[in-house]
Formats: C-alpha cells, sequence, structure tokens
C-alpha cells in the first residue's frame, strides 16, 4: 500500500457565518495526482487552504506524514508542501529569476542569499518548465501561461512532497493548458511529487490525474480514480445540467448536451 502523505479527518470551516466545509474527509497518498473537481463555490479553494496551513480549520484534525498541523515543524513545513494560488498579484516588479528563487526561501538560513546548490535547483527548477530562457524579464511583463510556470518553477525549486494548485491551466489557452499538466505530470512521476489540483476541464482531469475527488457543496461526493468519478448521474445531480459520456484511449470524456 502507498504510504499516507496528508490526511484531514472530519474538517469543518466556515467564512464568518456561511458553512463552507462540512465534516469532510481527505487522505493523500504518496505520489498522488488529484484533481479536485466540482461546481464553483463548492469548497475547492477553501480546502486547498485548508491542507496548506493558509486557513485553520474550525474543527477536525489535519495530518502531515502523521503529525497534526498544530504540532508540525514550520519550517519543515514550508519546505514540505507548497501552495499556488489562483492569482498572482505581483505589486513589486520581481524578476522571474527571483520569483524562482523565492521558493528556495524554506531553506535559506537568516541573511543568506543562497548557496551554489540552491543557484543549481532554482536552475534546474527554470529548465524543467521552460522559464529559464526570460529568467531576467520581470515577472510583470510576460503572459499568463509564462507566469503559470513561473510559480511552478519556484513551487518546484521548494522542492516539495506535496504540491497544491488551485486552477492551475485555467486562464490558459489549450496548449498552454496542456503544456501545465504534462509538466506536472513530469513532477508527479520523475520527483515523485504528491499533487492535488483544483480544476474545471473534466475531461484534462480525466486524462491527466489517477485520482478525482468531486466537491458539491463543501462535502465529497465522490473520490476514486476518473472511472469512479465521472458518471452520468452524479454529474447531472452536481453539475445540474445534462452530460453524456465517451471513451476516448481509454479515458472518460464529459461532453454538457446543449438543447436548443
Ligand atoms: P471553489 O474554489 O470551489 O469555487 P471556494 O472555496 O472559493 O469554492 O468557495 C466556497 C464558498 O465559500 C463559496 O460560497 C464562496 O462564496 C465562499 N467564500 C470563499 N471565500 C470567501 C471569503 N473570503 N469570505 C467569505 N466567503 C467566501
Ligand atoms: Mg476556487
Amino acid at each position: 500500500m502507498t504510504p499516507e502523505l496528508m490526511a484531514a479527518e472530519n474538517i469543518s470551516f466556515s467564512y464568518e457565518t456561511s458553512r463552507v466545509l462540512k465534516d469532510l474527509s481527505v487522505s493523500i497518498q504518496k505520489q498522488d495526482f488529484i484533481g479536485m473537481i466540482g461546481p464553483n463555490g463548492s469548497g475547492k479553494s477553501t480546502l486547498i487552504k485548508i491542507l496548506g496551513g493558509i486557513l485553520k480549520a474550525d474543527s477536525g484534525l489535519i495530518q502531515f506524514k502523521g503529525t497534526p498541523l498544530s504540532k508540525i515543524n514550520k519550517k519543515l513545513f514550508a519546505q514540505s508542501v507548497s501552495w499556488i494560488p489562483q492569482d498572482h498579484p505581483m505589486v513589486f516588479p520581481f524578476k522571474v529569476s527571483e520569483i524562482v528563487m523565492m521558493g528556495r526561501h524554506p531553506y535559506l538560513s537568516p541573511l543568506s542569499f543562497g548557496s551554489e546548490e540552491d543557484f543549481d535547483i532554482t536552475r534546474c527548477a527554470m529548465e524543467t518548465t521552460m522559464t529559464y530562457q526570460f529568467a531576467d524579464r520581470y515577472f510583470n511583463e510576460i503572459s499568463g501561461g509564462e507566469k503559470q510556470r513561473v510559480m511552478i518553477a519556484s513551487a518546484m525549486a521548494q522542492n516539495p512532497e506535496l504540491m497544491l494548485l488551485d486552477e492551475p491551466t485555467s486562464a490558459l489557452d489549450l496548449k498552454y493548458q496542456v503544456q501545465i499538466l504534462n509538466i506536472l505530470k513530469y513532477l508527479n512521476t520523475n520527483h515523485n511529487m504528491t499533487l492535488v489540483m483544483a480544476m474545471h476541464d473534466l475531461n484534462l482531469a480525466s486524462q491527466f490525474c489517477n485520482r478525482l475527488i468531486l466537491l458539491s457543496e463543501g462535502g465529497i461526493v465522490r473520490d476514486g480514480t476518473p472511472e469512479k468519478v465521472l458518471e452520468k448521474d452524479i454529474l447531472e445531480q452536481v453539475y445540474g445540467i445534462d452530460i453524456d459520456l465517451s471513451i476516448r484511449d481509454g479515458h472518460i470524456m464529459v461532453h454538457p448536451v446543449i438543447r436548443n
């Protein structure tokens, strides 16, 4: 059996008065590539933030490698788990290479500018994500797809065991969506990275992920292989539209039925 990396048990969370996550439990195994799917507002971003320690659950227990988040060494957690938010507001004009180097932050000692090893790791992350060629450009002045690759490079430089990504492909055209997913697949396969990624495109999720978690109204309604999760009845219920399914190259494809 694959070892468990992270476990959330009976998690609940509210923003002020509205309860957004309701007694939710999930276990993430090492080297999972999880697509977290579900309608807008179903709680994907909130759950990802809770797993990443950005938000704290109101109740329930979250453990990373068997240690509750409340007891885990902060520096170790920062080295082990990275979170890539959906938007990257960048107020200050940082260069691409500087942003990737920020991924090394959990490893740097105070006042250190980074060792040769840090620079080597940063360079490798930029090469893997095809961002090295514009390392000296300013983050504000590159395209959406390039920005997303830079954020992944920065997360990769952190060398985490678990990468949490919030809709990494949502603002990108089809070519760049596939490019990002191929990079993530490479990290999953070749760097043993465990990935949890919120996304809307069910067909890409079906093709790239080994496991899907379907959220609806703050709860998990299905969790398993794409074949198990992408079922007509449950998708119609959760998304509130008619759906047809097909199979292509062994993967389930989801088609909304358009009625005129
Ligand atoms: P998803 O990522 O699946 O679209 P979210 O986790 O962003 O869902 O949101 C879940 C619910 O929580 C939604 O009803 C949303 O309006 C609400 N919500 C999200 N962020 C906040 C916030 N900062 N303050 C209040 N409500 C929020
Ligand atoms: Mg979201």
